[in-house]
């Protein structure tokens, strides 16, 4: 008699591994009411804009309509500018220990909110609901909670007694982090003194507006935060404005650049969030399971939408096969898809236009020469999607090598040396972030010591924290964000008139 099978193979190995998942949709009536068109928040409304363009904002995992937006004006920018100075007598002269009442309980609906907010987030963004849920949401809060905790105590900071805001603050965001570029440079320069215009990026405008609705409830004073919709027209006369006092950017090497030329010779202060090429560096003796792990999550997190993505693997020659192999194993099981459905663990790319740049790069990659490899996986219909995708046979003159992809695809390139690593590492025009992947302590300092990069993260990558400062080297930028250093780019250190 033949033997009792007690535990059935499974006939054909499911995709995503051994066991499928069943369907976890979050549900979109979760994100709220979203109004089929907006105005701008200025002065404490929300009110039309002077002029009659409006764009679109749509759902990228689903290419529907989500909301109509305004394009803001330069007469909208000036409203904007005007109501936050008005606003700014009062609120720079406020203790500092009530300016931080106001920035722990916007902290506090933001936890409250988190699921209206993760929802709304996925929904205009198209990141899997994982990482709004996870990731986006609670940093937004922990930045609003520590800069809460600043506020009364700028005495301390180390920037000399009393130090002075600077004024209004004109801040340009983009689309890859909508929430969390907002309290980034939010709840600094409120903690500060300062007063805010803040112009969202145009594929990305809703997690901004619904905020605007949270400063309401928070009873923020009218005018200390305004939100002006648009793209770079609007973005463009914002940090043109004779009347801000400060600009913060966040975006691209190419825009950063012209804005630092409008400033030149202005007596604004200027911070630059740029893009970046990352450098994940993998030794032979890191633990390569926990390596594939943080190369994983440095390039397929938010879709590889991430200015400090670990976009190019350099892995020593010795384990590149070990390394390889477990890495196209794990990419195999990575779920692409539906960014509501709690499984998913890539959405979709935020625009065409995003897409169209992401596929332009990667058949240079092919037509260059270098070797392309993607696991089988199948795209929805509608939308906007890439496979994860890896190229080896890189070489460092490649333009996969050198452009910033800004999308989930990764470049592999190998070294014999710790030296050969750095030199490697550092042959690019950016310098963000770094990763290093070895067991010895004496070898990541000697690393972080070498790589021109704002961060260098150790047998980990993409970690954030708001007391840890961030920022960039070369064409990446310059000027922090986070910690005491945030503090400085929203601060007079240099007792001079602004
Ligand atoms: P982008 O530069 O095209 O746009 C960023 C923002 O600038 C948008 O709000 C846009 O409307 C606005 N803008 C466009 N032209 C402008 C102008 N002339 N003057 C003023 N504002 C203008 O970049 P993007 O495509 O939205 O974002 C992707 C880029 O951002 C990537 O290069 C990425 O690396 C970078 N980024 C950097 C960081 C960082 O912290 N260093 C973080 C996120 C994204």
């Amino acid at each position: 008699m033949a033997k009792k099978k007690y535990i059935e193979e499974p006939a054909a190995k499911p995709a995503g591994g051994l066991f499928s998942y069943a369907p976890a949709p979050e549900s979109p009536a979760a994100a709220g009411d979203i109004a089929t068109s907006y105005g701008h928040f200025i002065g404490g409304q929300f009110v039309d804009s002077s002029g009659s363009e409006a764009l679109k904002t749509v759902n990228p995992a689903t290419e529907q309509v989500l909301a109509e937006f305004a394009q803001g004006t330069d007469e909208d920018v000036d409203r904007a500018v005007a109501a936050a100075r008005k606003a700014f007598a009062d609120w720079s002269a406020l203790p500092g220990s009530e300016r931080a009442k106001y920035l722990f309980r916007i902290a506090r609906i933001i936890q409250e909110r988190a699921r209206e907010l993760a929802v709304l987030e996925s929904m205009d963004n198209g990141k899997p609901i994982r990482e709004t849920r996870d990731f986006d949401i609670p940093t937004v809060a922990a930045w609003f909670f520590y800069y809460a905790g600043w506020a009364d105590k700028l005495d301390y900071a180390g920037f000399g007694a009393n130090p002075r805001p600077l004024g209004v603050a004109g801040q340009v965001i983009p689309w890859n982090f909508p929430l969390m570029m907002l309290a980034w440079k939010i709840a600094p320069a409120l903690a500060t003194g300062n007063t805010v215009v803040l112009k969202p990026a145009e594929t990305t405008p809703l997690t901004a507006l619904r905020f605007a609705e949270i400063c309401r409830q928070a009873g923020l004073p009218k005018g200390v935060v305004n939100i002006v919709t648009g793209d770079g027209r609007t973005g463009a006369a914002l940090t043109a404005h004779p009347d801000v006092n400060k600009v913060a950017f966040t975006g691209s090497t190419p825009v950063g650049r012209a804005i630092a030329k409008q400033l030149a010779g202005s007596r604004k202060k200027l911070s630059l969030e740029l893009g970046g090429k990352a450098a994940n560096i993998v030794f032979d003796d890191a633990p390569i399971d926990q390596a594939v792990e943080g190369i994983v999550n440095g390039i397929f997190f938010n879709q590889g939408h991430v200015c400090c993505a670990g976009s190019r693997l350099l892995v020593q020659e010795s384990v590149q096969d070990e390394v390889l192999d477990a890495l196209k194993r794990r990419m195999a099981t990575l779920r692409v898809g539906d960014p509501l459905d709690k499984n998913t663990d890539i959405g979709a790319i935020n625009s065409a236009a995003q897409l169209a740049r992401i596929t332009e790069l990667t058949d240079a990659g092919e037509a260059e020469g270098a070797d392309r490899w993607s696991p089988e996986c199948e795209l929805p219909g509608t939308g906007f999607w890439f496979k994860p995708t890896l190229f080896t046979g890189v070489s460092q003159a490649h333009r996969i090598a050198q452009e910033e992809i800004f999308g989930p695809v990764l470049s592999v390139l190998t070294f014999r040396t710790p030296e050969e690593a750095v030199q490697k590492a550092n042959n690019t025009p950016y310098g963000l972030s770094a990763g290093v992947w070895t067991e010895k302590g004496s070898r990541i300092l000697w690393m972080a010591n070498r790589l021109k990069a704002g961060v260098v993260w150790a047998n980990t990558f993409n970690k954030f924290d708001p007391t840890s400062p961030f920022g960039g080297y070369k064409e990446s930028g310059y000027g922090r964000e986070g910690g005491r250093h945030g503090l400085e780019s929203y601060l007079n250190v240099e007792a001079r008139d602004v």
